[in-house]
């Protein structure tokens, strides 16, 4: 008799703390959404502007700053992604952007909406296209996944990375696999200190292994072309072997007729993902096995997300990646 009562109490206990934990985690959503769902034009407004050169047109346009962000944001990282990777990103873009104007790096503008030059820049109704017919998003869920990348802006404001009281060159990727890149590594750079490499534990996600077939007539052709070989035989192409690799674990160069060839070369030539991969031959082809996807400096985007849902706050996910790096607010 005693042991069941025991067990009873035991069980009711076990329900309420059940209860009380549900309760928390609600509320703790709730409040998220309905703190999202409550951004007003004029609150989200920044007193500043910057001007945007657009590369079709040539043109410059005078933008809201926190709209300029907003376009940034959505189009660099996924609003799906959590919301402390998202203000991970919301920083590092204003970070980047900051950098541009500090140094003057965009002649005749601020910035420019080149994703190659400086930051991936889509306007709205692109974006809200792009959601709608390709991710097939309801209209609710891109609502809200504008207003969440409007507070992750919001909560963020202002704030900027510096290293050593400089504004950081706030480099970041797609994934890395498993480690970031060092600058120093691919690009020949002097020493950066915040650009290190460092560890990038990241969950699946599509296409994070992908493969590129090329052919051997076109990689001797364009390896020609680019100025690399004057002459290229099929049996040098066969005997291609990778030479050596950085310290992350990235191809750094291979050996092909005598002579080396840059791995950063071989992706910008043919399009590769990274510089992670492993090399095949296959009939007449290069098969490239490929992990992961961009130059791998600085923050993975999918490790912030990875980190973010293991708990990590925006700036844990900013110190990890930028080493020795602290976030103030700019003047
Ligand atoms: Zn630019």
């Amino acid at each position: 008799m005693k042991a069941r009562l025991a067990f009873l109490l035991f069980a009711i206990s076990l329900l309420v703390i059940l209860v009380v934990i549900n309760n928390k985690n609600n509320n703790g959503n709730n409040e998220i959404n309905e703190e999202i769902h409550h951004i007003s034009d004029l609150e989200f407004q920044s007193k500043d502007n910057i001007a945007l050169l657009r590369h079709k047109t040539g043109e410059i346009e005078e933008l809201n700053l926190n709209y300029y962000m907003l376009c940034v944001v959505a189009s660099e990282m996924p609003f799906k992604f959590e919301f402390e990777a998202l203000k991970a990103q919301a920083v590092v873009a204003r970070t980047y952007l900051y950098n541009k104007i500090e140094k003057n790096l965009e002649d005749v503008a601020d910035v420019c909406d080149d994703y190659a030059h400086c930051q991936a820049f889509l306007d709205l109704c692109d974006l809200e296209r792009i959601w709608k017919e390709e991710k097939k998003y309801s209209s609710e869920e891109i609502d809200l996944g504008e207003e969440k990348i409007k507070k992750a802006i919001l909560d963020t404001d202002g704030e900027i990375i510096t290293y050593d009281g400089n504004i950081i060159n706030a480099l970041f990727h797609s994934s890395s696999y498993m480690r970031t890149e060092d600058a120093r590594a691919i690009w020949n750079h002097e020493d950066v200190p915040y650009l290190r490499s460092v560890e990038s534990v990241e969950h699946p996600y599509d296409n994070s292994e992908s493969e590129c077939r090329v052919s051997f007539v076109k990689f001797k052709n364009l390896l020609i072309e680019k100025g690399y070989y004057n002459e290229l035989s099929i049996e040098d192409i066969q005997n291609i072997k990778i030479n050596s690799y950085t310290d992350s674990g990235r191809v750094k160069d291979l050996t092909l007729a005598g002579s080396l060839v840059d791995a950063t070369d071989l992706r910008q030539f043919f399009g590769l993902k990274s510089t992670n991969f492993t090399i095949n031959i296959e009939g007449d082809e290069l098969v490239f096995l490929v992990k992961g996807f961009g130059h791998g400096v600085g923050m993975s985007q999918v490790g912030a997300d990875t980190l973010a849902k293991q708990g990590a706050s925006y700036k844990d996910i900013i110190q990890h990646y930028y080493t020795g790096v602290d976030i103030t607010k700019i003047n």
